[in-house]
């Protein structure tokens, strides 16, 4: 279930679609293991970068993004979960304010770890706040597949990925075949 104001919605618009995409910095960067700063002010430069935030992530077929992960420590992301036209939504400052007891278990990728992906246990649930693109505070429930991105995404502010909450012998067999990737990439 979702409940948000209308205005929370980032619509589509002509500024989005010709907003240039952002390169997305991979594991190893350090910006992805820092805390990313609260947002002060909700101005022209934060639209900006929210446009091209969606850019970017729409341009990899991701279904979310964070600051961080286009190299901007702050607290900024864009998420839009398919089937599509899903509900693009900017995110800025967000929280989780509440989390279900009950959790499940889905695959997760990251577009900062490109080519790889595994199940995590998240709460199936969560209740998360924010200030849209006007700074405007707003509220959303969420389950599913949303849910799960909302949760991805605000641990990328914290500097967490998902690899940090799988089991270790998971997160070694990931960062095998990561590498091994990268280097046949390389080659
Ligand atoms: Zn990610």
């Amino acid at each position: 279930m979702i409940w948000r104001p209308p205005d929370a919605v980032w619509h589509a618009s002509a500024a989005r679609q010709e907003a240039t995409g952002l390169a997305v910095v991979q594991l190893g960067a350090p910006v992805l293991r820092r805390r990313a700063e609260e947002v002060e002010q909700v101005d022209e430069g934060v639209r900006t970068l929210v446009e091209r935030m969606f850019a970017t992530m729409y341009a990899a077929d991701g279904q979310g993004l964070a600051a961080p992960q286009v190299d901007v420590s702050r607290r900024i992301a864009v998420v839009d979960v398919p089937p599509r036209p899903g509900t693009p939504y900017a995110l800025i400052n967000p929280s989780v304010i509440a989390a279900s007891d009950s959790v499940v278990r889905a695959v997760e990728g990251c577009l900062s770890i490109p080519g790889v992906n595994e199940t995590v246990e998240r709460p199936a649930e969560v209740v998360v706040e924010a200030l849209d693109i006007r700074g405007e505070p707003f509220r959303l429930e969420a389950a599913g597949d949303l849910a799960r991105c909302l949760q991805h995404e605000i641990d990328h502010l914290d500097g967490i990925l998902y690899i940090d909450r799988i089991s270790p012998l998971a997160r070694r067999m990931l960062l095998t075949r990561f590498r091994k990737q990268q280097r046949a990439l390389v080659e």
